[in-house]
Formats: C-alpha cells, structure tokens, sequence
C-alpha cells in the first residue's frame, strides 16, 4: 500500500492492513488436504438431502449452533431503517470508488438510496413504499456511517483493486453451497502469494462472532480459488478502529469443521425432522417464543437481578 496524505486515524488504519512480515505463501499440500477434506464431507452430507438444497450462510451457522428452536421459530426477514442501511453504505461507497472529484458523505449517500430504489429487488420494493420517515432514518444512519467510515479508512486506491460487497461461494454447484458477501475486498493474490485482506466494516462494539464470520469467508475463498486472503479485519466504525488477525491454516480448519456441523445440525433439524435441542443464552432476549420457554425464562430470570 502506498503512501498517502491521510489524517491520523486513517494512518492507523492503513498501518494495521499493511503487511508487517514476509511474503505468506500457504502451503499447497495442506490446502489441497483442505479442499479435498470439505468436498468428500460436503458429498456425504449431499446425500442426506434428498432433492432439498442448502444455501449455508454466516447467520445459518450462528443461528443452528446457538438455541436450535429459535433457529426454527426465527422471525421471517423484513426490511427496515436499520437494516437497510448496510446495503446503502456499501453503496455509497463504490461509488466513491469512481466519483469524480471530492464528494460529500451526502451526496454518496443520496445517490446510493436512489440507485437501490430502482433496481429489482425486495429491498428496492421496500423503498418504493416506505415512509418519508423511514427514508429520513435510513438517510441518517447511513450518513453516520459513511461520513465515519470517509474519515477513519484511508482512500480506497484502485491500485488496491476494492471490491464492495465480494460474493464468496463454494462449490459452483451442488446441493450445498457455502455462501458469503465480504463487505470491502482489497488486493489480489499474486500467483501463490496471499494478499487479499478482507474487511468487514462494524457499527457497535466487537465481539466474537464478528471474527467467526470472517474466518467463513476466508474458508469459502479458499476452497473456491485455493489462495487464501492475507488477513482479515473487522472495521469498527465508532472506534475508528481496525482488528486485524493474519489467515492461518488452523483458523481455516477450525472453520471448515463449524461449518460442517453447523451444516449437519441444519440437515438435521429443518431437512430430516429433528426435535430442536434448546440453548438459553443472550438469544433469549429477543426469541419470539421465549414467553412459553421455561429454560429461556429461567436463564433471563438469572439476569434480572432487581
Ligand atoms: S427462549 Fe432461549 S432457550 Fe428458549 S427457545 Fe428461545 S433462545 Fe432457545
């Protein structure tokens, strides 16, 4: 990464996704160990689903592996204000990446909402029958984000090669399919050379499944294109600040074997018919059927300590 004229908490930044040794080179062996390991798992699981198919995501993993019958009752997906708002600052920001001149957090910000407004999809749909206070509230957590993110993260360079929003998938095809979108993708692997750092760009506070997610990521790029990112950071918008931890091949084997028994939890529960085991935790604070739950009514009992 070169050098360039940066405030001080885009400096840090830049300095903590430098790479502070030598040239990582992962050995080829092990990864093929590594791809050849998940491909006759994912098989075998294969053959367990019939004619269903599994799309296993970061919050299927999270989900399945933490209470099994709130992954059940999960509430159904709808957009809102909040959650919208990670599709808008994504937005804004490739296209900062080929705006012409020095554009204002706003500007980004408003052209993003109107480019998603006219695509195809259900988040467009939303915002085509949302309310001007919904637009308002969208509009303004995702100006909070990109104006942070404008001040904190140093210039994107082409050289750099950014991707925003970088699907990740494996296999091509088959009854299962890993799947990610890395938030901000810089850099390319220079024949067997790692030097992809995947970021993830984080409102609130860190915690550990934060990590977890990128370490997914890092697995499905390597098993599809058998080089694995550099690093991973997870990018704290309120901190300014980036956690950034080097690819190891035990982090990409501890990854492989949570997604294979998330992956069987999963055919288990919603593919053959399982009885969903229960896990009282944090979860249970926001489980729509913790109410008629007994071990989440007693866990959170634990909590109230008036
Ligand atoms: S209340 Fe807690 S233990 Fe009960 S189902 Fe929900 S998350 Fe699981």
């Amino acid at each position: 990464m070169t050098d360039l004229d940066v405030t001080p908490t885009q400096q840090r930044t830049l300095e903590a996704l430098r790479r502070q040794g030598a040239a990582l080179r992962f050995d080829a062996g092990e990864i093929a160990e590594l791809v050849a390991y998940a491909t006759s798992e994912v098989a075998a699981l294969s053959d367990r689903l019939d004619a269903h198919t599994l799309v296993v995501a970061k919050h299927d993993l999270s989900g399945i592996l933490g209470c099994e019958t709130h992954h059940v009752h999960r509430d159904p997906f709808d957009w809102s204000a909040r959650n919208a708002c990670g599709s808008v600052v994504h937005r804004a920001i490739q296209l900062q990446l080929n705006w012409r001149g020095d554009p204002l957090p706003v500007q980004l910000v408003d052209e993003a909402i109107d480019r998603l407004t006219a695509e195809d999809n259900s988040l467009a749909a939303w915002l085509n029958e949302c309310s001007p206070a919904d637009i308002a509230d969208l509009r303004g957590f995702a100006l909070d984000s990109v104006t942070r993110f404008m001040e904190s993260f140093p210039p994107l360079q082409p050289e750099w090669t950014p991707v925003v929003e970088a699907r990740v998938m494996w296999p091509a095809a088959g009854p299962i399919q890993f799947r990610g979108r890395v938030d901000l993708m810089l850099g390319r692997p220079s024949g067997t050379e790692s030097r992809k750092v995947f970021v993830d760009v984080k409102t609130g506070a860190r915690a550990t499944a934060h990590a977890l997610d990128l370490h997914y990521y890092a697995l499905i790029e390597t098993l599809s294109r058998l080089v694995p990112p550099r690093a991973l950071a997870s990018f704290y918008l309120d901190a300014a600040e980036a956690v950034v931890e080097d690819v190891t091949m035990p982090a990409l084997h501890a990854s492989l074997r949570r997604a294979l028994a998330a992956t069987e939890r999963l055919i288990e529960v919603d593919v053959e018919g399982r009885t969903p085991t229960k896990q009282p935790g944090w979860s249970c604070r926001w489980c729509p059927v913790a109410e008629g739950c007994q071990e989440g009514q007693a866990w959170l009992a634990k909590l109230d300590v008036s």
